[in-house]
């Protein structure tokens, strides 16, 4: 396998990629080459930005630097030898209509030259598309995806084959099905430029949603046209592991400055929030009044830097299994960003599949739209499939969290047990004791140290969806088990929800709730005093 994954997080990873020139590390961004036309040449990409992988366009070499490109090879042509990818003229074929190649002649120009990664010649399915034609480009382009795998010779090249269908999902499902099929070494996803450029994102999560759970796991996804930091984090979290960018150096063209939220015209700035070589040397007005030559090259240095350092974070995030944290920051960058974020509720199965069990660090809980991350929708699933409460129990004592973790070796529960140990052994044997808490719904005591359920820090006072999101928890917690009663340790804080969920929960099961104590100060010697009280009337 060419492909080995070191780290997870959501579905998102950390891998190393082996091709003929030596190793990359994903999620990686391969910055895009215009052999013509370059603001930063590959060495300085190599020496000075650290680029272990670039992607140039072979249609175009072949039709400017044909037999010097095979005489030499790519690597020299380009002067840079570390990874080259090409791609296959798709998006020359976008613009203008067609290519002037086929399908037996770009295969062969791409092994002549000594590519390390190739795209077969396929056909991009573009924005405005009919369906008909959407169709067609899915199926020309596994027509011709069978035959390059037919004529392709075995020399190293890792090939990649390219998911097409535009906005059309059920395509998109299709074209990743056959595709993945499919022998090749890398999986690509085409995104439509429209996506990149109308902020379309809430399409592209559902895109890559369908190509990923379609495709082999083992194997990296390329997002191709993707060259923006804005996006990226959301991309790698969805499965994404290769991206490439032309935009940098369009964007350097056209005055706009990068940032990983967004993207400014240089005109229209004061200050740089950059520290990158640039950003350190000049003032806004001073790089706009370089010549335009200089003035887009310093752009394009900024602008590959930004994107660079924003993989770097997402690296991190994912070793410290943070990447939803940054996730959440990320999605407040644009109304579109988190549009498309509130999207992940709906793949929250998928992603939780993709983490990990167990991470270096807890995790932070700001507010609601931490629900659908991966921690919480497994603690629910296993309190729903796995977790087995004891015949014997028949009684339920909810108590509020405490702000110290585990719940079960805090002072205040440690008043608790005392208290119910003073009531007689068998009383404690028949009682199950959960904590209801944000963000996990309800936790029994038995499992408060299995990761990561004392392993947060949540905001507080709590969101009204996340105390929602907890009195639901109770209630299907009450419902679904075979308590007698159910004894509710009320804080106040938490509103009137709460009590109406137990409330509803014990009647339409047949339960008794006895509620101990209704106050804010739920561990004062007065409640302790109520919970005694309530306890022994139990018996
Ligand atoms: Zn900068």
């Amino acid at each position: 396998m060419s492909f080995e994954i070191a780290e997870r997080d959501l579905a998102g990873r950390i891998g190393k990629l082996r091709t003929k020139s030596g190793e990359v590390e994903t999620p990686a961004l391969l910055p895009v080459i215009n052999p013509l036309l370059q603001p930063i040449s590959p060495k300085i990409l190599k020496d000075r930005f650290a680029f272990k992988a670039l992607i140039t366009n072979a249609y175009i070499i072949s039709k400017n630097l044909k037999e010097e490109a095979v005489s030499l090879g790519i690597h020299r042509i380009l002067d840079f030898d570390r990874v080259i990818m090409t791609d296959s003229g798709a998006y020359q074929n976008l613009i203008y209509g067609k290519v002037d190649t086929t399908v037996e002649e770009i295969t062969r120009f791409q092994e002549d030259i000594g590519t390390d990664i190739a795209v077969i010649l396929d056909v991009p399915t573009g924005w405005k598309t009919t369906r008909e034609k959407a169709a067609w480009s899915v199926e020309e382009t596994l027509r011709r995806a069978q035959r390059t795998i037919k004529i392709r010779n075995d020399n190293g090249i890792l090939w990649v084959g390219p998911i097409q269908g535009g906005r059309y999902l059920e395509l998109v499902t299709y074209s990743a099905k056959r595709m993945g099929e499919l022998p090749f070494d890398i999986y690509a996803l085409g995104s439509p430029t429209k996506i990149m450029e109308q902020y379309f994102f809430d399409i592209l999560v559902d895109m890559i949603f369908v190509t990923k759970t379609n495709l082999p796991l083992d194997r990296p996804l390329h997002l191709f046209g993707a060259g923006h930091p804005l996006v990226f984090a959301m991309a790698v979290a969805l499965g994404c592991d290769l991206f490439d960018s032309a935009a940098y150096a369009l964007y350097a063209r056209n005055g706009r400055y990068m940032t990983e939220y967004g993207t400014s015209r240089i005109e229209k700035l004061e200050y740089l929030p950059c520290s990158c070589s640039i950003c350190s040397k000049y003032s806004p007005s001073e790089i706009r009044d370089m010549f335009p030559k200089d003035r887009e090259k310093a752009l394009a240095e900024h602008n590959i830097y930004q994107c660079q350092a924003e993989i770097r974070r997402i690296k991190q995030s994912i070793v410290e299994g943070r990447l939803w944290e940054l996730l959440e920051s990320r999605a407040r960058s644009h109304p579109t960003l988190l549009q498309a974020f509130r999207k992940f509720d709906k793949y929250s199965t998928y992603l939780e599949k993709n983490t990990p069990t167990s991470k270096r660090r807890g995790l932070f809980y700001f507010d609601s739209s931490g629900i659908s991350r991966p921690e919480i929708v497994r603690h629910r699933r296993q309190i729903s499939e796995k977790y087995v409460t004891p015949e014997e129990r028949k009684l339920l004592l909810l108590l509020p969290q405490t702000l110290n973790k585990p719940f079960h070796t805090t002072n205040e529960y440690g008043r608790v047990f005392k208290t119910l140990r003073s009531i007689g052994k068998q009383e404690y044997e028949k009682t199950e004791i959960c904590a209801y808490a944000v963000p996990f719904g309800v936790v029994p005591l038995e499992i408060d140290e299995i990761y990561p359920l004392s392993q947060f820090e949540a905001t507080s006072p709590f969101d009204e969806e996340s105390v929602k999101y907890v009195c639901s928890q109770v209630k299907s917690y009450i419902s679904s088990r075979n308590f007698t009663t159910v004894l509710l340790h009320y804080d106040r804080q938490w509103g009137a929800n709460l009590l109406e969920a137990c409330r509803k929960a014990c009647k339409q099961t047949g339960k008794d709730l006895l509620i101990s104590y209704r106050g804010k100060r739920p561990w004062s010697r007065k409640a302790f005093e109520k919970l005694e009280e309530a306890l022994k009337s139990i018996k």
